[in-house]
């Protein structure tokens, strides 16, 4: 990644509230030339632009930060696909514990080979299917802090996600601001997995007019036998 390109990067982070080490400003560098050079061979992103990668996967992954969900946690990222958002937060939070989760095996060992490159050991990669990992006893309410981006509509990802989550912590998703109805939609599955409403917090992703949402639910109550439900169960509400 150009020095331009890393300062407009370090600048949105500030604007975030964040202040990143050099380590990790380099580290994310260093992603984003794999992302993009990987991405010649492998479907891992629709953005070609280093400048695109730094606003729409790096500063929009680093908006959870501000949130404080994850410091010192043990965090589960639902379909992390190219790393986002669980893998930028890895990075710039180190003391968070971040498990990368996807059914997908080749995009996991790039995962892999990058986690390694780039000397990470707060990373666990976990292949599978969330509502197959959700009903392992190993996995089921083992995460502090579930959080997804670009997976699924609420209804269907929270009940890929809040499973995961311990009683007492929280699942957050990534959305556009433009989901009045799919949070509307969720609230009685939520309620159903043991979750409290979800309440919703807009931000502009720095250096461009776009509005995200992070959708914020607690986890009060275990979730009840039987869920998460089969895929065919889960898709059809
Ligand atoms: N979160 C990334 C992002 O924001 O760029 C990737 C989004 S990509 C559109 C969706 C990812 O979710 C894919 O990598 C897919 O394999 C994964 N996925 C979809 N359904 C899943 C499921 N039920 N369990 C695990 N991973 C799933």
């Amino acid at each position: 990644m150009s020095p331009e390109l890393t300062e407009t990067l370090a600048a949105g982070l500030t604007a975030l509230g964040l202040s990143p080490a050099p380590a990790a400003l380099d580290q994310l560098g260093r992603y984003c030339d794999l992302l993009l050079e990987k991405n010649q061979v492998m479907n891992l992103t629709a953005v070609t632009e280093p400048a695109q990668v730094v606003r729409r996967h790096f500063l929009d992954s680093a908006a959870l930060l501000p949130t404080r969900a994850l410091q010192g946690k043990a965090v589960v990222d639902v379909g992390t696909g190219a790393g986002f958002p669980g893998l930028v937060l890895a990075i710039l939070d180190p003391s968070a514990h971040i498990t990368l989760l996807d059914s997908q095996g080749k995009r996991l060992d790039w995962l892999a080979e990058v986690v390694g490159e780039l000397g990470l050991d707060n990373v666990t990669i976990l292949q599978g299917r969330a509502e197959e990992v959700g009903l392992d006893k190993e996995q089921r309410e083992r995460y502090d802090t579930a959080v997804s981006r670009a997976v699924a509509a609420l209804p269907v990802l929270a009940e890929l996600c809040l499973p995961l989550v311990k009683p007492g912590g929280l699942f957050l998703a990534m959305k556009s601001n433009k989901t009045d109805e799919e949070i509307e939609a969720a609230a009685p599955i939520i309620q159903t997995l043991g979750g409290e409403p979800p309440f919703v917090l807009d931000y502009r992703l720095p250096g461009s007019e776009t509005y995200q949402r992070i959708v914020t639910v607690l986890k009060a109550r275990p979730t009840p036998p039987g869920y998460p439900r089969r895929w065919s169960k889960i898709k059809n509400g």
